[in-house]
């Protein structure tokens, strides 16, 4: 069956690891041997508790995060948290948002509803082909947090520097590049993701936040908004999104068995030099992103004309691979590389990149 899989290039939900896959289901019928899966038990059984903290531990052990950082497995993937960031961090009702790209865009425009939002950078101008220098942020001084979009999912463009703050914590969204490298926990206040990107399923949100961040709740809140809550309860205030936090627990644990976060860096660079290489000496593609910019994780490009951009998905798709069409707000092609691609994967794009270019220039 294995065999007849397809090169699943999507943005999310994406391609999971076939180890991953091929454990979920030996253990679908009867996980370890308690005659049920992990979807038909109770989330308050020692069985699941104990996947539960094995999943936050293991979390804990790969991405290096520091004690004095609390981990929430919450439901509502990552929008979720852009309005219960803005509904817990905000105490002073003020917040900086640097936009560039579509979710940080969708996270200041959520904010802006509870407090006073100022866009500290926007990428518009510039198609969202940059990540700003530090130079060119308009940080207020005394703001309650200031919020980034680590990697654009959309754009395919990836921070490379944690930018100062003028003291402020930062909020990161890393839906879509979380666990593909290592990174320094210590320099965030709140690091937030979507899992169905990088690191599992649909329908969970992870939320590493620093714990004195965490304060009493606005009285007003929805209960499920209230962190503070989340963490006195261990995020089982109500029932969790139990298989996605058992999903994340394979997937971490494969990260781990593999290496960790650096054999992750080294195996996803080496992804992405391939292909960018590619485009870097042809004449026939275009990338998006500046090269200083570049996300390691989604290859945005076209070709000459939005009608070769339409053929070369609808040849890919005949040649084996899948869901390389780019965004609809961007068009063009866009490759997403996570950690559960394989090499042959990219070299069996480029190759058809190729063939494409060598017909059609
Ligand atoms: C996909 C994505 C989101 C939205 O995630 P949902 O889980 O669908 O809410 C937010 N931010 C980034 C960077 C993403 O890639």
């Amino acid at each position: 069956m294995t065999d007849k899989r397809v090169y699943n290039f999507s943005a999310g939900p994406s391609q999971l690891p076939v180890e991953v896959l091929k454990e979920a289901a030996d253990q679908m019928l009867n996980y370890k041997g308690s005659g049920m899966s992990v979807m038909e038990m109770s989330h308050r059984s020692s069985t699941y508790q104990k996947i539960f903290d094995d999943t936050k531990a293991t979390l804990k052990k790969v991405l290096n995060i520091p004690d004095n950082y609390k981990i929430l497995l919450l439901q509502g993937g990552a929008t979720q948290e852009f309005t219960n960031i803005a509904l817990n961090l905000m105490a002073n009702g003020k917040s900086d948002y640097i936009v560039t790209g579509s979710f940080s865009g969708k996270a200041a425009k959520e904010a802006a509803k509870f407090g006073d939002v100022h866009i500290a950078y926007n990428g518009k101008d510039n198609d969202f082909t940059e990540i700003p220098t530090q130079d060119q942020l308009d940080i207020r001084e005394g703001v309650d947090y200031v919020h980034l979009c680590n990697n654009n999912t959309i754009y395919g463009t990836e921070w490379n520097y944690v930018p100062d703050t003028k003291g402020a914590p930062l909020v990161v969204d890393m839906s879509s590049d979380i666990l593909s490298r290592p990174v320094d926990v210590s320099k965030y206040g709140v690091i937030y993701a979507g899992a169905q990107k990088n690191m599992g399923i649909a329908g969970l949100g992870v939320v590493i936040i620093r714990e004195d961040l965490v304060k009493p709740h606005p009285a007003n809140i929805p209960v499920l908004s209230e962190l503070d809550t989340m963490l006195e309860k261990d995020s089982m205030y109500n029932t969790p999104p139990c298989w996605a936090i058992y999903m994340l627990g394979l997937v971490v644990k494969w990260i781990d068995e593999q290496g960790g976060l650096e054999v992750m860096k080294e195996k996803n660079e080496k992804k992405a030099k391939l292909l960018y290489d590619y485009l870097d000496q042809s004449d026939f593609y275009k990338p998006h992103a500046k090269k200083d910019a570049r996300s390691n994780m989604n290859v945005t490009f076209t070709t000459p004309s939005k009608e070769l951009d339409a053929e070369f998905v609808k040849e890919s798709i005949a040649a084996g691979m899948t869901n390389l069409k780019g965004h609809r707000s961007v068009g063009g092609i866009r490759a997403s590389i996570y950690n559960a691609m394989p090499y042959e994967g990219v070299e069996y794009l480029v190759n058809f990149m190729k063939e494409f270019e060598e017909k059609y220039k």
